[in-house]
């Protein structure tokens, strides 16, 4: 079963990679690909470049067991729609591999706006990182194909179309706050790995309004 999480990534953070891991353990994933979008669908392109977002996850998953950097949407021109990562996916790895599109809440709420979103579960399941003890939402897990259960085993049994919510240790981290910190000269230490900090340094990236165009 391969897990796939896709974001800006602008820049990564332990709020993307704890409920990963989290997730990873649980559902006893293979790999998990964090795969930075080229041109989100949804909200103003970054203010960084793809290949510095790429560059930020290879360092924050470098050593970790199992996690994958993945530029396949970068190398696709257009909108990055996640319908068509999927599509790529299943091209290499066929019909039967489970798939587990991870995302946090607030993505999962938004989903019915996603383009082709009831294709998205005839391609994968998609995994829902929650606040412990919060209610999840159930109005998509109803929808088509896409039936909430609470059992990996239900998962690895077939290849798409379940919806499994997973409580996950809540960070409220957002690149958003880590780039007007770093506008301001704040460091993000203890946000994000070490790596992706000094990469950060390095690049003189999100140093000033000028430089990023987008917040
Ligand atoms: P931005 O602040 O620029 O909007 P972000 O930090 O929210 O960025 P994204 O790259 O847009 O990060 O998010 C990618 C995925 O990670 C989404 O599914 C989102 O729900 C999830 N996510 C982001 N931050 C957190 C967090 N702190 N805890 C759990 N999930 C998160």
């Amino acid at each position: 079963m391969i897990g796939i999480l896709g974001g800006t990534f602008d820049p990564i953070h332990f709020g993307h990679l704890r409920p990963a891991l989290e997730v990873q353990q649980h559902l006893g994933l293979e790999r998990v690909h964090f795969v930075p979008c080229h041109v989100p669908p949804h909200r103003a392109s970054p203010g960084t470049s793809g290949e510095d977002r790429l560059a930020m996850v290879e360092r924050a998953v470098a050593g970790v067991e199992g996690f994958v950097a993945d530029r396949r949407e970068l190398d696709r021109t257009g909108p990055s729609y996640t319908v068509d990562t999927l599509l790529t996916f299943r091209r290499e790895l066929g019909d039967d591999v489970p798939l587990v599109l991870i995302m946090g809440m607030d993505a999962f709420a938004g989903l019915s706006s996603w383009h082709r979103w009831e294709t998205l579960f005839e391609l994968a399941h998609v995994a829902v990182s929650h606040r412990p003890g919060s209610p999840a939402s159930q109005d998509l897990g109803d929808g088509p194909g896409g039936a909430v259960t609470d059992d990996p085993a239900v998962l690895r049994a077939s290849p798409a179309g379940r919806v499994y919510f997973q409580p996950v240790t809540q960070l409220d981290i957002s690149a958003t706050a880590i780039r007007a910190q770093l506008r301001e000269g704040a460091s993000p230490r203890f946000l994000l790995p070490g790596a992706v900090e000094r990469y950060i340094q390095e690049r003189g990236l999100y140093r000033s309004a000028a430089g990023n165009p987008t917040t």
